[in-house]
């Protein structure tokens, strides 16, 4: 791994498992400083983080719970302690609690829009004040092909990762002319321990929908990730990029 003069500190939420432990590996390959945010998985997130170093990386995990404000700014704190201000913020952590809306309990919409909707708002509302005195970020929403286009059973999801991507489009206009990007990778479904818990009737009826008849990978959601988070992305905001195989077409 090439820490060299173009890299950066990253802070991926939700990177102990799935999608953000691939985002967290792709970032610190390319060479970036990252702070690994773990809920319940300490051990894996340290176990990544030991990785990262052994490779040549600079890693650390850090707890927190992205529901809670104050939470968030101890993680905030914490990492940028060790790392340097962070410069991209990867907003990954995220849950599904579904069932029909006859059915759904106020908790489980609740728990959803907090970790969710919450959890990119305190993110995002901490660490931007830092990149526009610096004039330089990246903040990077996983959002989901749900959030776009609905699906039976997941209201609550559907509307934290609807309203995820209005606030990733609402902050990027806030922000473009400070050389932030606020950009939202919208996966299908993604190999993660989600998809594998599907029963496998379930999981061939939603291959027949999906035009590339296969899941995505994690580092397939984080390859467009960590391309967002590149120089090279820098005039491309505002956008909410599906990474799907075709299911959103
Ligand atoms: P996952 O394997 O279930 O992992 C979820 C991650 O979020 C874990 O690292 C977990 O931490 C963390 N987390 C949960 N609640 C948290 C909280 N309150 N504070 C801090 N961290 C918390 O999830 P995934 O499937 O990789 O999904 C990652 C993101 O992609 C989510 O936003 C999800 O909605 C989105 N997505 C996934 C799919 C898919 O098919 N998998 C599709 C579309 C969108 P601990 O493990 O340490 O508790």
């Amino acid at each position: 791994m090439n820490l060299g003069d173009d890299s950066r500190t990253a802070l991926i939420t939700g990177a102990s498992r799935g999608i953000g432990r691939a985002v967290a590996l792709r970032l610190a390959r390319a060479g970036h400083r990252v702070g690994l945010n773990y809920l319940t998985h300490g051990d894996e997130a340290e176990e990544l983080a030991g990785a990262i170093r052994t490779e040549g990386g600079k890693a650390f995990a850090v707890g927190g719970d992205v529901r809670s404000r104050p939470g968030v700014e101890k993680m905030v704190e914490a990492t940028e302690s060790k790392l340097g201000p962070i410069e991209i913020m990867v907003n990954n952590a995220g849950i599904i609690s579904d069932g029909l809306l006859i059915r759904l309990k106020d908790d489980a919409f609740e728990q959803v829009i907090q970790t969710n909707l919450y959890g990119t708002y305190y993110c995002s509302r901490i660490v931007v004040p830092g990149m526009v005195k610096r004039r330089w970020g990246r903040i990077i929403n996983i959002s989901s092909i749900v959030g776009l286009r609905g699906n039976a059973g997941q209201t609550n999801y559907a509307a934290s990762k609807g309203a995820v991507n209005m606030l990733t489009k609402s902050l990027a206009k806030e922000l473009a002319t400070r050389n932030i990007t606020v950009n939202a990778v919208a996966p299908g479904y993604v190999e993660t321990a989600t998809v594998d818990g599907l029963s496998q009737s379930l999981k061939d009826r939603i291959l027949e929908r999906i035009p590339a008849r296969r899941f995505g990978t994690p580092d397939e959601i984080a390859a467009v990730a960590a391309f967002l988070a590149s120089e090279d992305a820098r005039y491309i905001t505002g956008a909410i990029f599906r990474v799907d195989g075709g299911l959103g077409i």
